[in-house]
């Protein structure tokens, strides 16, 4: 056996992509040692196989270390049930109803660990699209990798020998830099439409070609997406908003078809004509931050996602003859009280969202004391580095955001000379949306706060509320899916 596996790895031949026999490519040939891995991946693997299991890094950790990529985080697949993997950890717990894991912590990390899922069937309940909605099966080693979506997706490590082992040649198609589906594409599709998104940001992420067979269908199966619930899809969204390749990935969801009417927030994003300049700048300066390792504050992503549409009523509301500030306030709350539902935003972003923008006509005043108010503000830095949007974006007057660039580096008299004059009619500015006994506090318009933020942990990690510093996925996480 093995010395057939041997020859097999280093006669040069294409592996047989059989369901049973997998390619076992050893380190020597794929050079991916186990210090590689974390520290707490390598210690549940071991865990699990001293306890007789097998056990294995698996799917994208494998794939980002083949290619010379940082994975985001360990996942592990193991033939031990749930109840098995909570026995053989103090710190662990199954969470999940329709498919359950568990979450296994060790140290800072939390690693979740899958038990191999099986074969779908006859028996396995679908809607009337071909949509999985039960998939609670478990299955053999075989029946799990032939579960996945891409080959590349599909390899499994193993700590204890450093070997891959690929059921689907996922490792011969990463080195043609191909992204190809495990099964029939459509017939996958059909199964999970989230496939379609996964695939087009993959791809991008990773710089993959999508093999033309999974890329053939999308457009004509792009419709699927609309009977994907909410919560899953936007889970999807906020993955594919911080992959770091957002521009790259909304600009290929366009060329495949898939925005237009199916994901509430992608329209928000490319519907906007004179939005999309901004959004865009936006997407790029969250791309840059996350390449750089800098956390991302979903309230600024989805502040900067939305503000054209504050705009839009805001002006509407102006030419009815409603005041300023008002306006404005009756504006945001409309804007989250449509999108927060849809989009599912928490309670306090939604709080750091309106911060944003009520410190926007803020930074118009710039006689007196209100600027150096303003530059006490708590949330003054992410009320600036909006303002640098819209300017660079052409919205605003660059002049503006100079002056405040400025008005923060010099200090004492020369900072007080850039003031200008008090107008007439000036008047004390409006307090922000958390300290104003506005409706903008009294009527939080968004879900309820039990509601999860529908945030998986993997894109959670990228993302730091600044208000806290406390990472996403210490919030609620939402319902795993049924159909991974
Ligand atoms: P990322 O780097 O964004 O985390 P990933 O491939 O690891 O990418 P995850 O959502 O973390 O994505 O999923 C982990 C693994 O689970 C995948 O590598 C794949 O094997 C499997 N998987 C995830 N979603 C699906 C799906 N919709 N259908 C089939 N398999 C899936
Ligand atoms: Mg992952």
């Amino acid at each position: 056996m093995i010395r057939k596996l041997i020859s097999r790895v280093f006669s040069g031949k294409k592996p047989k992509a059989s369901r049973h026999e997998p390619a076992v490519i050893p380190v020597s040939s794929h050079g991916i040692t186990r210090d590689r891995l974390s520290s707490g991946s390598r210690r549940v693997c071991e865990t699990l196989q001293g306890h007789g299991f097998k056990a294995y890094v698996v799917g994208g950790a494998v794939r980002d270390l083949l290619i010379g990529a940082d994975p985001k985080d360990f996942d592990i697949a193991t033939d031990a049930t749930p109840e098995e993997v909570r026995r053989a950890f103090r710190r662990s717990r199954i969470i999940g109803r329709r498919f359950q894991i568990v979450h296994v912590m060790m140290g800072q990390e939390t690693l979740e660990v899958t038990t191999f899922r099986g074969m779908l069937d006859e028996k396995t309940k679908t809607d009337e699209h071909g949509r999985v909605l039960h998939d609670n099966v478990f299955g053999s080693h075989a029946d799990d990798a032939a579960r996945r979506d891409f080959t590349a997706n599909a390899l499994y490590y193993d700590p204890a020998t450093e070997a891959v082992i690929d059921y689907h040649h996922g490792v011969g198609d990463l080195k043609q830099k191909t992204l190809r589906m495990i099964g029939e594409p459509r017939a996958r599709y059909r199964e999970d439409p989230v496939r379609m998104l996964r695939a087009v940001r993959l791809a991008a992420k990773l710089g993959l070609m999508i093999d033309p067979e999974a890329k053939k269908p999308i457009r004509e199966m792009a419709s699927l997406l609309e009977n994907v619930p909410a919560a899953r899809l936007f889970d999807e969204m906020l993955k594919l908003l911080t992959s770091g390749h957002s521009v790259k990935c909304i600009t290929q969801l366009r060329n495949e078809g898939l925005h237009h009417g199916l994901l509430p927030l992608l329209d928000v994003i490319l519907e906007q004509p004179m939005g999309e300049k901004f959004v865009m700048l936006s997407l790029k300066n969250t791309d840059d931050r996350i390449r750089q390792e800098k956390g991302v504050s979903p309230g600024f992503l989805f502040a900067t996602l939305l503000w054209h549409e504050v705009l839009a009523h805001w002006e509407k509301l102006k030419a009815k003859g409603e005041s300023k500030i008002p306006a404005l306030y009756q504006a945001m709350d409309t804007v989250i009280d449509v999108q927060g539902e849809k989009l599912a935003i928490t309670r306090r972003i939604a709080g750091d969202i309106k911060d944003i923008w009520a410190l926007q006509p803020r930074f118009e005043a710039r006689a007196g004391k209100r600027p150096y108010a303003l530059l006490e503000q708590p949330r003054f830095r992410a009320g600036y580095d909006f303002l640098l949007l819209r300017a660079e974006s052409g919205e605003i007057d660059m002049e503006l955001a100079d002056w405040w660039t400025r008005f923060q580096k010099v200090e004492g008299e020369e900072r007080a000379e850039m003031l200008q004059p008090e107008q007439a009619g000036d008047k004390k500015p409006p307090p922000t949306s958390r300290s104003a006994p506005i409706s903008a506090t009294r009527r939080l318009p968004c879900a309820p706060p039990s509601a999860p933020w529908p945030i998986c942990r993997k894109a959670a990690s990228a993302v730091v509320p600044r208000s806290t510093g406390r990472p996403l996925s210490a919030l609620p996480t939402s319902p795993i899916s049924s159909t991974r």
